[in-house]
């Protein structure tokens, strides 16, 4: 049976919120964002939702937008995808890496060592769609000592006050997130991977505290994905609508209509579609039930968080780094195709080059060479998921135990 790993949600109502944007005479940021846009703000209860072509260059637009510079400090976990630390390399600032807590999130008494009068943001990573502890970060960039040490170098930093926390919510769409804590800034992304997808996008969502005005900082914003032009294509196509300024050094990095229409159609059917993430997730729980030898990811918690289901991430117990690949060549060859999510950043060559060193994460290592991600997406039949199970029941028979 081939089982592919993340294959995207297209149904004839996606298909035909595309086909109406293609005859609608509009391809390009306009109509559609605006109402994804809408969509996303609604669902995520947020102040307001601004739509980019990418999780990535939504990120350095808000790293831009806080003035975030060389000489500047941003805590990233260690155990992440690249996008994370690349979004604060690009701004000229250095990633401060790391290490994991207990679950594959990034440890608050970790992000505590590694404030510095230097740091000016932090982009903790809700892993496989597990919220990270907010309550707690958000309680840590507000205590006075950790406030007292923040250094303002313009007008934002200063309204600001403190380090601002922007999740990376690449996968935590539709997660709850704890009460009594939320993000300043969280930005989803809708890769073509994504529990949600515009094939390629970001979406950023702003709640900043007081003073800020977050409409008034959305509209800045916009701004900023379009050039700093004043009037966006969409106006000045209208008659009469042709007069234009170039008010800044704008990025270019808005997300298309004809892209924002496939996770539009997809956004009104996502509570079905999330719900049938979380029962696929339930039948790996399930059909794991007699493995003491494996962990499965966080996925709710007393406090009323609960995970997006985004990665069926696994952790085996006491199996090497070696072990782990060659349970995933037997899984191969079953055609159930696994991912690793994720190779800590300083295993990568461009992060080893940058002088980071594995050594000083345990906690991601471990994780590393215990992890296997299985595939889970509303598509998935409970016969499929039985068939992985077995797969993977297995390959750990015959790796780890010798049968
Ligand atoms: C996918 C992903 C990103 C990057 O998203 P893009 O939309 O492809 O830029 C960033 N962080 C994490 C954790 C991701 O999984």
């Amino acid at each position: 049976m081939k089982i592919p790993f993340s294959p995207p949600y297209i149904d004839e109502s996606i298909i035909d919120e595309v086909v109406d944007t293609l005859r609608s005479g509009w391809i390009t940021t306009g109509p559609k964002v605006k109402a994804l846009e809408q969509e996303i703000k609604t669902y995520s209860q947020s102040e307001e939702v601004l739509c980019v072509n990418s999780w990535t260059s939504g990120a350095m637009l808000m790293l831009t937008w806080l003035g975030v510079k060389p000489g500047d400090e941003v805590i990233v976990p260690a155990y992440t995808y690249c996008a994370t630390a690349h979004a604060v390399i690009h701004t000229g600032a250095k990633p401060v890496m790391v290490d994991s807590g207990e679950d594959f999130n990034i440890s608050v008494d970790a992000i505590r060592k590694a404030i510095t009068p230097r740091t000016k943001a932090i982009l903790p990573v809700d892993i496989g769609g597990f919220p990270c502890d907010y309550p707690a970060i958000m309680q840590l960039v507000n205590e006075p000592e950790i406030k007292a040490m923040f250094v303002p170098d313009n007008e934002v930093q200063r309204q600001l006050g403190r380090i601002l926390v922007v999740s990376d919510s690449a996968h935590s769409l539709g997660a709850k997130l704890p009460h009594g804590g939320r993000s300043d800034v969280a930005i989803f992304s809708l890769h073509a991977v994504k529990n949600v997808t515009s094939a390629e996008g970001g979406a950023i969502c702003l709640n900043l505290p007081a003073p800020f005005d977050n409409a008034a900082v959305y509209s800045e914003l916009r701004l900023n994905t379009l050039n700093c032009q004043t009037k966006d294509a969409f106006t000045k196509s209208q008659a009469g609508g042709w007069k234009y300024d170039i008010v800044g050094l704008g990025m270019k990095i808005n997300l298309p209509d004809v892209n924002a229409a496939i996770a539009l159609a997809q956004m009104r059917i996502y509570p079905q579609l999330l719900e049938r993430r979380k029962e696929v997730f339930q039948a790996y729980e399930r059909g794991f039930a007699d493995c003491d030898w494996m962990v499965m990811p966080p996925s709710v918690t007393e406090n009323g968080v609960e995970s997006s289901y985004h990665l069926l991430a696994l952790r085996i117990k006491g199996i090497t780094e070696e072990q782990r690949n060659d349970i995933i060549a037997e899984v191969a060859k079953a055609e159930v195709a696994v991912n690793v999510h994720y190779v800590p950043l300083p295993m990568l060559t461009y992060f080893r080059e940058l002088g980071y060193q594995m050594e000083d994460y345990p906690k991601a290592f471990a994780n590393y060479c215990s992890e296997i991600s299985l595939p889970i997406y509303p598509q998935l039949t409970d016969e499929q998921v039985n068939y992985i199970v077995n797969c993977m029941k297995e390959a750990y028979a015959k790796v780890v135990k010798g049968e």
